[in-house]
């Protein structure tokens, strides 16, 4: 069976004995976690958040 890496897309074979799968390396499984929990963490339309953003793409833009 093979199928792909969810976070880099490199073409895997299924492997039972892989403790990383779905994904082709501890890495790739690290990598797609932390970018789960930072959406997580950043709600939409948070109020906070959106303070911030915008103070700070003002402090860009002066
Ligand atoms: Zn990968």
């Amino acid at each position: 069976m093979k199928y792909q890496c969810p976070s880099c897309q490199t073409e895997l074979t299924w492997q039972a004995d892989n403790e990383h799968r779905p994904f082709c390396s501890a890495r790739c499984k690290n990598k797609d976690f932390v970018a789960w929990t930072n959406e997580e963490n950043v709600l939409p339309g948070s109020p906070e958040w959106e303070d911030m953003f915008s103070q700070d793409l003002e402090n860009h833009s002066i």
